[in-house]
């Protein structure tokens, strides 16, 4: 289904309620990175262009339906002028009398930021009069917040729907268009590369990319489980125990449809995440010892996998990266995904993270920034916020 674009509303003159995602890291307000302020401002400086009268508005993070000081945007205000290039107006309100007349008083080509959307309580629960407070704010509705699209929030779903005119923005469309194409039409061999500290919350998008992909890798924390569903002795791995047979069910699912599934060889394992490592076989885990990253051996083979796709999906590092001594797996698959000519795709918080670190973020087709998004829509879920933009939606 395709989305429809901002580029064919018509904005001149006409007030364009814009949801971002400019939920930054905050230290006593300061604004510690501010990725997403860069990448939403083109969106905001385009629209203000084409004459809109810019409400650009987000959430920040887990303010609980009332106003809480230390999650004000008031400090990203002067970020986004900067990098939009243009005055942007904060405006300390959300629905009220306040933004109300800030709107009114704002001419074509003015941005304004509208507060914290969490600091009203309506806004998680989608509540119907937070949306059409918020729809009573602008003419035309266009959302560029791809990591919200999961949730049914007053800003990402209630409110679209009120609109007649409303689109997707840049980002979003960027998003939406290099996650489709890995699950609806890989280009094949598909390899998906799935890690990280734990299964639960990845359930459906594992049990999704064993059936699409050509071959699954299984790394990082998430693959201690698997191990053991196999009968390896992982020691004082991290384990979810209770998954152990969602696991065999994975592997036996994969197996029927002819996935190859591929699991740590060697492994890197220490009493503690700040002990110096032992690199081990599978059959010598002492009970004491930890699994804390993937093996050279393992890393080879994940090396040769990726350098025969044509498709790679990346979720989750292959060891506690945030530790020097457990960060070559991880390091090992960045660098073969960016030396890789397939169409490569990296997604979740701690992944970029770990892609940046690696400087590979430049050589892959595209990094999702959409952690819990991206996962649902390679799980074949419908994204509330993504739904309502599509061509067609009532
Ligand atoms: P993302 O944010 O990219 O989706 P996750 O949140 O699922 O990734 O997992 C990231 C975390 O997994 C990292 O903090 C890392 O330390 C941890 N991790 C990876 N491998 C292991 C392991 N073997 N044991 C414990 N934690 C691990
Ligand atoms: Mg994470």
């Amino acid at each position: 289904m395709a989305l429809r674009s901002m580029d064919t509303l018509n904005v001149a003159g006409r007030r364009v309620l814009l949801r971002l995602d400019l939920n930054v890291p905050l230290k006593d307000g300061r604004v510690l990175d501010d990725t997403r302020v860069r990448e939403a401002a083109p969106t905001v400086r385009t629209l203000a262009e084409r004459g809109a009268v810019v409400v650009a508005c987000s959430h920040l993070g887990r303010a609980k339906g009332r106003p809480d000081p230390a999650l004000s945007l008031a400090p990203v205000a002067p970020i986004l002028a900067d990098r939009a290039g243009r005055p942007v107006r904060f405006v300390p309100d959300v629905i009220g009398e306040v933004a109300a007349q800030a709107v009114a008083e704002a001419k074509p080509g003015e941005v304004i930021l509208l507060e914290n959307l969490r600091f009203e309580a309506g806004e998680e629960k989608n509540d119907p009069a937070m949306c059409d407070a918020l729809a009573a704010l602008a003419d035309v509705y266009v959302n560029d917040a791809f990591g919200t699209a999961h949730r049914a929030h007053a800003s990402t779903a209630g409110v679209a729907s009120r609109f007649p005119e409303r689109a997707a923005g840049p980002l979003m469309v960027r998003e939406i268009t290099a996650l489709s194409r890995v699950r609806d039409h890989p280009v094949r061999p598909f390899v998906a590369v799935v890690g990280g500290a734990k299964i639960s919350g990845k359930l459906e998008t594992l049990t999704s990319l064993a059936r699409r992909a050509d071959t699954v890798v299984l790394v990082g924390g998430m693959a201690n489980t698997f191990l053991l569903a196999q009968g390896v002795a992982v020691g004082a791995s991290l384990v979810e125990a209770d998954l152990v047979n969602a696991a065999r069910e994975i592997l036996a699912s994969a197996a029927t449809r002819g996935v190859d599934v591929v699991l740590p060889s060697d492994v890197v394992v220490a009493p503690s995440a700040d002990a110096p490592g032992r690199i081990t076989g599978l059959s010598d885990i002492r009970a004491e010892e930890m699994i804390l990253d993937i093996g050279p051996a393992t890393r080879t083979r994940i090396g040769d996998t990726v350098s025969g796709a044509r498709t790679v999906f990346w979720n989750g590092p292959a060891g506690v990266f945030e530790k020097p001594g457990f960060a070559a797996g991880t390091r090992a698959i960045a660098e073969a995904l960016a030396a890789s000519d397939a169409f490569t795709v990296v997604g979740g918080g701690e992944t970029v993270a770990a892609v940046q670190q690696a400087g590979a973020a430049a050589k892959l087709s595209h990094v999702s920034t959409g952690g819990g998004a991206s996962l649902e829509f390679l799980a074949g879920e419908t994204l509330p916020g993504v739904a309502v933009l599509e061509e067609g939606a009532a």
